[in-house]
């Protein structure tokens, strides 16, 4: 699948709206996206929103809001628009509706009468036979007037598509041939009962009439692609080129889904993020993420693993997608997070806090861009910005608030008979009477300060650190003072020393 040399790419991206984007459609977008912007294509959003029992309320919003997240942007869809829309399938009923009326007609589908509990019947008699249910084709076959009157009647009636009993090739790009003997195709319905079609027919019929030229998707699909051929030539749409992606398993080799994370809960563990609002929440960067999604199932054949989304567009070729199964590495995910947060510049470490920080409901979302740049500066070397958030929560806190854990105090303070507070007696005076309270000001402050005494820079810094954290753990002493500023500081620090018989 060589995007370059093809006029008019039109890729498309169809999540259901059945709940946060999951990380395996993530990398599909991306794919898409990739290939798209390196055609000088288009990438459509198409919201696959026909089966009303799975619609999960709001889950469209979610689905955009992570996708933007991402930096994924589409040419046509929800919010864009396009000539090629509606983009929601629930708005192109009557679209399917013609369609599954020329098919009827054309004698290529049919009504089928069968009640839920006689299927449910004919499956049951079928379970011993190999290959399970395959769905027989009734003979004679009901009427479209008999189908009619049995939705009028309030009966089941859905539309089967008669498949034509070949065996149906795939040609894929990233696996080849692949061929689906006749046998194991039935008749699949294509319109349910409440007049909703299924999800093959509608995609079917939209990436044709939306004019889509590669379909990349998982490999979980690969079972559906049949049929959909079988559709197109029934329809007599041209087949998109499609290449089905790797599937995504957890390093254990079970596949990775959703319900990892109901089982950790069952199981009294922390949930695995699963979805991208999970990592997202969790605090790992989204130019982490891509980068790590896309070389699940990709690389260029060289050791390289770092691509900004930029380089990703240069470098990615659908010809090295890979055939066998992706393994997610959430150590190496964790290992390009930390990366990317000691490269990228303050001001998007910044941005990217504020974001955790709505996300979470975090009160770090309070500081303005120049502290939160500050902050993502100073604590560059964590693992995700949960250890940021941790690390800076002193800040967040009122200065009469703050807490005291009561081993940091006894080791660092108390012990040598309240060694650590003569440290902060001594310092008081010196740090009031410093007067620039830059972070390379206090740093030289602290080095003299250490000189003078001839002890290590751990002795003067751990006593201020508990003082004005209550904890042992925040940034370097110099940044913990410049960020929290000379008033709060001096402030904890009388307060420390005065409650010393009451801590
Ligand atoms: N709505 C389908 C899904 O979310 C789309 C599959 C496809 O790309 O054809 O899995």
């Amino acid at each position: 699948m060589s995007a370059s040399s093809q006029q008019n790419v039109r890729v498309r991206f169809a999540p259901s709206p059945t709940g946060y984007l999951h990380v395996g459609g993530a990398r599909t977008v991306l794919f898409n996206w990739l290939l798209a912007r390196q055609a000088g294509g288009k990438l459509v959003l198409r919201i696959e929103d026909t089966d009303q029992n799975r619609h999960v309320e709001d889950s469209v919003s979610k689905i955009l809001d992570d996708l933007r997240w991402l930096g994924m942007t589409w040419d046509e869809g929800p919010e864009a628009g396009g000539d090629f829309g509606p983009y929601f399938q629930s708005q192109r009923l009557e679209i399917y509706n013609r369609y599954a009326q020329k098919l009827l007609e054309a004698g290529k589908a049919y009504y089928a009468l069968e009640t839920p509990e006689e299927l449910a019947a004919m499956r049951e008699a079928s379970r011993t036979r190999t290959g399970g249910f395959r769905y027989p084709r009734p003979s004679p076959l009901p009427t479209i007037e008999q189908g009619l009157a049995a939705l009028k009647a309030g009966r089941p009636a859905v539309v089967r598509f008669m498949m034509p009993g070949r065996d149906i090739v795939v040609r894929d790009d990233i696996l080849g041939e692949v061929t689906m003997p006749a046998d194991q195709l039935e008749d699949f319905v294509i319109v349910k009962s409440d007049g909703y079609p299924t999800y093959h027919f509608a995609c079917v019929i939209d990436d044709a009439l939306m004019e889509i030229t590669h379909v990349l998707r998982g490999q979980e699909h690969l079972m559906n692609t049949p049929r959909h051929v079988a559709l197109q030539e029934a329809m007599a749409f041209p087949t998109p080129r499609y290449a089905h992606l790797p599937v995504i398993f957890n390093m254990d080799g079970t596949k990775m889904s959703k319900r990892d994370k109901e089982k950790a809960l069952r199981e009294g563990r922390v949930p695995p993020e699963i979805e991208v609002h999970d990592f997202r929440a969790s605090g790992y960067l989204p130019e982490a993420l891509i980068n790590f999604l896309a070389l699940l199932g990709w690389s260029a054949g060289d050791d390289r693993e770092r691509y900004t989304l930029e380089e990703l567009v240069e470098a990615f070729r659908v010809e090295r997608i890979g055939r066998t199964n992706a393994k997610f590495d959430r150590e190496k995910l964790l290992a390009f997070n930390t990366q990317w947060g000691q490269t990228l510049p303050a001001e998007r470490l910044g941005a990217a806090l504020r974001d955790y920080a709505e996300v979470n409901g975090s009160p770090m979302a309070e500081a303005d861009d120049a502290l939160l740049a500050r902050i993502g500066e100073a604590c560059r070397g964590f693992r995700t910005l949960r250890d940021v958030e941790n690390k800076v929560a002193f800040l967040f806190d009122a200065d009469e608030a703050i807490e005291f854990d009561p081993k940091a105090v006894k080791k660092v303070l108390e012990k040598n008979e309240g060694e650590g507070y003569r440290v902060l007696e001594a310092l008081l005076p010196e740090l009031e009477a410093l007067g620039d309270w830059s972070a390379a000001s206090v740093e030289r402050f602290m080095e003299e300060v250490c000189r003078k005494r001839d002890v290590q820079l751990g002795k003067v810094a751990q006593p201020v650190r508990v003082a004005v954290t209550g904890t042992t753990i925040s940034p370097s002493i110099h940044d913990t003072l410049a960020l929290l500023g000379r008033e709060r500081t001096l402030k904890r620090l009388r307060r420390c020393i005065a409650e010393r018989q009451t801590i």
